[in-house]
């Protein structure tokens, strides 16, 4: 776990803007919230993706989520308002991700890099891989 100004310094070190929220967020987080309807069939057992199982060598610690904490969740901004809940959800060894379960931070939260992620590009239409793609990008 970290404390407030600890996880400050690392985010802005990191280049990570933290910015208040204005009514552009608000659209881009009710973008974000349209991931809610996609089943991404990650398929977790035992806290291992289904990837993960198929392809172990390719995975150092686990599944996309495994460079969190370098990555800090693929965050580009903070908004000031959930500053306190990304800090209570932010350990110094798996970053947002808690093994064997998954990500801490609800769907507003996490990044659109991380929401955007997915694998067997195959399974998805065109248009979900669109929108996914244009989704890393914001
Ligand atoms: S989905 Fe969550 S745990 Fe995975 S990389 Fe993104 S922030 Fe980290
Ligand atoms: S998207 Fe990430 S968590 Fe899901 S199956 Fe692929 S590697 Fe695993």
């Amino acid at each position: 776990m970290s404390t407030f100004s600890d996880f400050i310094e690392m985010v802005l070190n990191k280049g990570i803007k933290i910015v208040p929220m204005d009514e552009a967020s608000k659209i881009l987080i009710s973008i974000k919230k349209l991931t809610e309807n996609i089943n991404f069939a990650c398929d977790f057992k035992n806290g291992v993706c289904r990837q993960v199982r198929a392809v172990p060598d390719l995975f150092i610690n686990g599944c996309c989520c495994g460079d969190c904490k370098n990555k800090i969740g693929y965050l580009h901004t903070i908004y000031f308002e959930n500053l306190k809940e990304y800090v209570s959800k932010w350990d110094y060894k798996d970053g947002f991700f808690e093994v064997g379960k998954g990500c801490r931070l609800s769907i507003e939260l996490r990044s659109g890099m991380c929401l955007g992620q997915r694998c067997n590009y195959e399974r998805w239409t065109p248009f979900e891989n669109e929108f996914l793609n244009l989704l890393q990008k914001l």
